[in-house]
């Protein structure tokens, strides 16, 4: 899943590996996926970016954003991206972007994810539009006093954290490693937190994504030429036949919102709950 991480990590990639190429051809959803989301089916997408030119890609709110002279391509959530000088010898994919010099883009989507060509400067869904509408943690306006904005004391923390696009491109993968780190419990409610611990949460959080992006990612993803990211995850379903890296201690998976959650019990112990 792109989170935030990885939309940046990706956006330099793409900024290196496609810099000057031009667009010969785009081939939409070859396999279909029934949660691969398209403007306009992808009708349009061939002609949109026939013949442009790349120009840059930045992250946008979580949102991979590439620009071709006056279109736009934007990746989102569950979309896989893959760089290849030498073309791709299958059609499994969502999205082709084959250059001149036969180099591809390839979009592939996992669960569900985002794949939209359109016009430059337009917002091709209202998530997008609440995302673009709030401050991204690995932006320097993104202070505590802004963070503390967004809070809501009946929420729990995995809820404050992942829904809603309070936070853009932060969502239940990276939220794990940062509660961990806070020594919060990801059930905890905000009103049982006092100012020192949401400090810590806050500190936690814009520092272990400066540390994910630091390192190019998390290592269960992959990015732009296939190889895994550089940060180790500590809490995921990799690590939980590994003790707790704070206390020996067992880490525990739970069910929890619609996703799974996994916290030490030791380190993050859960109170007035
Ligand atoms: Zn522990």
């Amino acid at each position: 899943m792109i989170e935030l991480p990885e939309a940046i990590v990706l956006a330099r990639q793409c900024n290196e590996a496609l810099r000057g190429k031009t667009v010969e051809s785009v081939m939409v959803n070859s396999e279909p996926h029934k949660f691969a989301w398209y403007v306009n089916e992808g009708k349009d997408y061939h002609q949109l970016l026939y013949g442009k030119v790349f120009s840059y890609s930045v992250n946008i709110a979580g949102y991979v954003c590439l620009y071709f002279d006056e279109a736009q391509v934007i990746f989102h959530d569950g979309v896989i991206l893959r760089y290849s000088d030498a073309g791709v010898d299958h059609s499994n994919h969502q999205l082709l972007i084959r250059f001149t010099d036969q180099s591809c883009l390839m979009a592939t989507v996992a669960m569900y994810g985002g794949l939209y060509v359109t016009k430059k400067g337009i917002v091709p869904t209202v998530y997008m539009q609440a995302s673009l509408d709030a401050i991204d943690c690995f932006s320097p306006q993104f202070t505590f006093e802004y963070f503390m904005t967004k809070a809501n004391e009946k929420l729990s923390l995995k809820a404050f954290l992942a829904t809603e696009q309070r936070f853009p491109g932060i969502g239940n993968g990276v939220i794990q490693d940062v509660l961990f780190k806070a020594g919060l419990h990801p059930k905890t409610k905000i009103k049982d937190c006092d100012e020192t611990k949401l400090r810590l949460l806050y500190e936690k959080l814009v520092s272990g994504i400066r540390e994910m992006v630091a390192l190019g990612g998390r290592n269960n993803e992959k990015d732009l030429f296939g190889l895994p990211g550089g940060y180790e995850v500590l809490m995921t379903s990799a690590q939980l036949k590994n003790p707790c890296r704070n206390c020996s201690g067992t880490i525990v998976k739970e069910n929890y919102m619609g996703g799974s959650i996994y916290f030490c019990p030791q380190c993050q112990p859960m109170k007035n709950v």
